[in-house]
């Protein structure tokens, strides 16, 4: 075998994936066709849930200190701002990062294929896949190198993350459902200024369309995404300038542009591929989903399907989880793009349908709705959630277990663990619990337990337990977050809750290690299988 996983893509997908497994002692090969990192902005969003691994994976400080927080969102139709959404309020109990990080997606792969190569591994560019074949005990690539020659290499397990086009998704056969739509956006890095405001989105709404303004870094710095004019679609060789009558039209006379450093157009589809995994191959990212860029969420999906997938994969190669454990990262990631494109699909015809009806409804009623609704705070958090994508759940996943009934209110298996400020042992400050808990192993945390067992104990890099002391502080923040006591929480290395209940038996987590996440130590709690 020339190598556990070969890792097709070096985009923001395949860089994430690179360092989930470098870190967990795993042998990778990851390629890409392109001569070097790619200097385009791309997306821009990072959210709150991409920050969070971002701070496990210790890069972090990097990205804030590069990036714009984008601290609100302002909705403008008929050159008046028509509602604001604060993201600092919405988001500050939910995540230790309430906002939009505005930052580049080029930037994000530089940073993430810096801390790659801190970590000793390096992306061989110029290097293509061209075709793959399956064995019961490995994959045989065939790779195109940068002297046009080509070499056979055999890996364990493949994933694809080359992007829309993907050979590993061709390859193996896996249908792209979908379309495209009719629609051209427009993408161009500027300087410029006008009505908008200051470090926050900004989206104008008009007859035609939607422009977004998004803030980066620089003075008057603005990443400016649009739809084509119908008339413009299909114009060869466009330059920004043609762009600039109907922005002026959008943002009113008072847009003055200084300079647009970079300018593209791209058609975009919505298609996802039927299954995430044919035996050893895996799809990821833009490999897997495609969808409109209306809520940032393209590169951020990508990263999740990374962080998802590597710890399963880890386990498995390491000989400590057996490959059935691999079904769950199809049986998780599938319904969160399904959910992806239908609900980025809905938006996106909401805002560029250019019948007349939906030009009135566009910045007449969208725009009056959506100053009554962001004022309620309920809906502002649950946009929050949705976006940041803090809110992504597993529920149905067989991973998802829970040994009785919690309230309905509290965390519940499938959930992401929520944020919170506790004290881990009475004489202790108070500490950020995603600090405090890694990532690289499942937590157990016990709350309120009347007693317990003496089998339980921490499995050396496995399983780490976390007594919580009854405390004042404690207590009102497990109250706040609706959680019971007694209760415990199994967290699994991504920060899903995998098994919860009211009081914990050794034997109920041994099952649940043993039966559903298919663990095959003998050393995981106590005297296990
Ligand atoms: C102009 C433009 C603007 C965009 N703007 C936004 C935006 O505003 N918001 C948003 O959310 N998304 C946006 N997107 C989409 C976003 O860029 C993608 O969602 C994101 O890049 C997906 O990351 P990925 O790593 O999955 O795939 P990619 O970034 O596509 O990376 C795939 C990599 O695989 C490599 N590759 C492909 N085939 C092979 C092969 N056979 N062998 C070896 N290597 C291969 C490619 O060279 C590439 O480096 C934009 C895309 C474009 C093109």
């Amino acid at each position: 075998m020339d190598t556990d996983v070969l890792i097709v893509g070096a985009g923001p997908t395949g860089l994430m994936l690179a360092n989930q497994l470098v870190r967990r002692g795993i042998r990778i090969l990851i390629i890409d066709r392109h001569t070097g990192p790619s200097v385009e902005t791309k997306a821009l969003g990072v959210q709150a849930r991409t920050l969070e691994i971002y701070s496990h994976l210790g890069i972090v400080d990097r990205a804030l200190e590069l990036g714009k927080r984008g601290t609100g969102g302002n909705i403008w139709a008929d050159g008046q701002r028509r509602a604001r959404v604060a993201l600092t309020d919405a988001g500050e109990q939910m995540t230790p990062y309430p906002y939009l990080l505005v930052l580049g997606q080029d930037d994000n792969e530089r940073i993430m294929g810096d801390h790659l190569r801190e970590l000793g591994c390096s992306v061989q560019w110029n290097t293509e896949l061209v075709s793959l074949t399956q064995r019961a005990d490995g994959v045989t690539a065939t790779l195109k190198l940068h002297d046009g020659s080509e070499q056979n290499i055999v890996a364990a397990w493949v994933a694809g993350c080359d992007g829309a086009r993907s050979a590993v998704r061709e390859s193996s056969g896996i249908t792209f459902a979908g379309a495209p739509y009719e629609h051209v956006f427009f993408v161009a890095d500027t300087e410029v200024t006008g009505s908008m405001i200051p470090d926050e989105v900004n989206v104008y709404l008009f007859h035609d369309g939607f422009h977004l303004l998004f803030p980066m870094r620089g003075k008057d710095h603005w990443r400016i995404v649009g739809i084509l004019p119908p008339d413009l679609r299909n114009k060869p060789d466009l330059k920004f300038d043609a762009v600039i009558p109907s922005l002026k039209n959008a943002a009113g006379e008072g847009l003055a542009i200084k300079s647009c450093s970079w300018f593209s157009t791209y058609r975009i589809h919505h298609r996802r591929a039927v299954r995430f995994r044919d035996r050893r191959c895996f799809l990821l990212g833009d490999a897997a989903h495609i969808h409109s860029p209306v809520g940032a969420q393209g590169m951020n999906t990508g990263l999740q399907d990374a962080y998802n997938l590597a710890w399963k994969l880890a386990l498995v190669i390491q000989n400590r989880a057996k490959p059935v454990l691999l079904d769950s990262y199809e049986q998780e990631r599938v319904p969160v793009a399904t959910a992806l494109l239908n609900g980025t699909d809905r938006a996106f015809r909401l805002v560029v349908s250019n019948t007349w009806i939906a030009g009135m409804l566009r910045t007449k009623v969208l725009a009056r709705v959506a100053a009554f609704a962001v004022n309620r705070k309920a809906v502002q958090k649950l946009a929050f959630r949705t976006v940041s994508q803090t809110g992504i759940k597993y529920p149905k996943s067989f991973l998802s277990k829970s040994t009785d009934a919690l309230p309905e209110t509290a965390p519940q298996a499938g959930d992401r663990f929520p944020w919170l400020r506790l004290k881990f042992a009475a004489d202790r400050p108070v500490e950020d619990i995603f600090q405090k808990l890694g990532d690289m192993h499942f937590n157990l945390l016990l709350i309120g337990q009347p007693e317990i067992e003496d089998s339980l104990q921490d499995s050396g890099d496995l399983l780490c337990i976390h007594v919580i002391p009854a405390d004042a502080v404690n207590n009102e923040e497990l109250a706040r977050r609706q959680i019971p006591q007694p209760s415990f929480y199994l967290i699994r290395p991504d920060g899903y809750i995998g098994l919860c209940g009211t009081r914990l038996q050794t034997d109920a987590l041994t099952d649940y290690f043993v039966q559903h996440l298919h663990l095959l130590t003998r050393q995981i709690v106590g005297n296990a299988a």
